[in-house]
């Protein structure tokens, strides 16, 4: 088991910061490049929610990420903001729902992130933020090829 948490300003140049940094964690794991591809994604995606959403984009709040991952090549991330939490989480989570149409969202994020984990959970308690808690197993490293 390996673990690293990181806590951040919620400044939308962050985000690839945070993206990259959890993908160089993940290293020792070999991911292939569509596995990492997808985990920068889930990252990209619930941060962006966490600043656009969470916390209307004042820039001045502050997101929490936890990554882990077991032997067996589970990996599990914790995104977690103190925002302004999600009034529906049914409704939220369905595709091409958004709440912020005027920004042009597509409202796709949540379905993207569940698509691309094998399990994706939310909890919120509205006026308290958001955790969003994602596992994703790894396919089994393939051998170098000479
Ligand atoms: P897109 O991700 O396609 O740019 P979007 O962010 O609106 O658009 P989703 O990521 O699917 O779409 O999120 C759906 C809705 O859930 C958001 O419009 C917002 O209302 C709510 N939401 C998502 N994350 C949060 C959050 N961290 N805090 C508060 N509300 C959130
Ligand atoms: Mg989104």
């Amino acid at each position: 088991m390996n673990q690293m948490s990181m806590r951040f300003l919620s400044k939308i140049e962050n985000e690839p910061f945070v993206r990259t940094s959890v993908v160089a964690f993940l290293m020792p794991l070999n991911p292939s490049v569509e596995e990492i591809m997808e985990i920068k994604t889930i990252i990209a995606e619930a941060v962006t929610n966490a600043i656009i959403h969470g916390y209307d984009q004042q820039d001045d709040k502050e997101i929490y990420v936890s990554v882990s991952y077991t032997q067996n090549r589970q990996i599990s991330i914790y995104i977690e903001d103190q925002g302004c939490g999600i009034a529906d989480i049914d409704l939220a989570m369905q595709p091409l729902y958004t709440s912020k149409k005027h920004l042009e969202r597509s409202g796709m994020g949540m379905t993207i992130m569940n698509t691309f984990s094998d399990s994706f959970h939310i909890e919120s308690v509205l006026g308290e933020g958001c955790k969003v808690y994602i596992k994703k197993q790894l396919h089994e490293e393939l051998c170098n090829i000479r």
